[in-house]
């Protein structure tokens, strides 16, 4: 398939005797969005993190866009890239957290900024005027010269996911992104991610919201225990799972 936009193959990572991920494969077509569940200590955080190369796995490989992450191949060999060059491959790589992670010294605007002009090297000016396009875009054209202790949890998300759109990467990774905010205000963040997911981007999101899966998602896929226990189109995971540890697990989250 030539229009694979994320993949992931065989991977295996363990911190020291715990073994986290047991050989993980996925692939998402682009423009697709992949929603991940699973239990707590299932490994998503870490495939997550493997995706990006802020984890380096034990085994296998993952590319974005045909490029190989994290490494270099020469003949049967992989050589690891310099930080400098991963870093260039991470502004690929868009990555939302559960605690949005803003610069709590910046302003939202400068926020959003920060990234393209440093990693990118483009125009403040230019950069700017990005941000505050992408701002509309979240519903938060008004709040550009707040500092983002002055926002809701909600509105920290959406600058959150505004800053990692400036970037243009190929990919958008959510982490639970509604998981740390009070219920009035998961609405507001999932639309937004609604809103991406109708406009063509590339997403893979971690997240326990089932009826944000099913509405969103191309492909559930449920991970336990550290490998992919089944995959396919919602309807089929969500309300026709075939295995029984996902019907376990559907049971305590709806
Ligand atoms: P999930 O996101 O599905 O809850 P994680 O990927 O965060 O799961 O974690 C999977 C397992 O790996 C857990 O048992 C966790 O404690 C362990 N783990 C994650 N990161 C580290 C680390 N840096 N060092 C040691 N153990 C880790
Ligand atoms: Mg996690």
């Amino acid at each position: 398939m030539s229009d694979v936009m994320v993949d992931v193959h065989g991977v295996h990572k363990s911190f020291g005797p715990l073994e986290v991920l047991r050989g993980v494969d996925l692939q998402v077509r682009a423009g697709q969005v992949t929603v991940i569940l699973g239990p707590s200590g299932s490994g998503k955080s870490t495939l997550l993190r493997a995706i990006n190369h802020l984890e380096k796995v034990n085994r296998g490989w993952v590319s974005i866009d045909g490029e190989l992450i994290g490494y270099r191949r020469s003949g049967n060999k992989l050589h690891e890239l310099k930080e400098k060059e991963v870093l260039k491959q991470r502004t690929n790589i868009g990555f939302v957290f559960q605690n949005f992670n803003l610069f709590p010294h910046l302003t939202v605007l400068e926020n959003i900024v920060e990234a393209p002009v440093s990693a990118l090297r483009r125009p403040r000016k230019e950069a700017e005027a990005t941000a505050l396009r992408l701002l509309d875009r979240v519903g938060l054209a008004d709040r550009a010269d707040t500092y983002p202790r002055r926002l809701s949890g909600g509105q920290q998300q959406r600058v959150a996911i505004a800053r990692a759109l400036a970037l243009e990467p190929k990919v958008l990774l959510f982490d639970e992104p509604t998981s740390a905010l009070d219920p009035e205000l998961v609405g507001e963040v999932l639309d937004v991610i609604k809103d991406l997911a109708g406009s063509g981007t590339t997403m893979i999101v971690v997240t326990h919201e089932i009826g944000f899966a099913r509405e969103v998602a191309d492909t559930v896929l449920f991970m336990d225990g550290g490998v992919v226990v089944e995959q396919g189109p919602p309807a089929e995971v969500l309300d026709n799972p075939r295995q029984e540890r996902t019907r376990t697990f559907l049971a305590k989250v709806l």
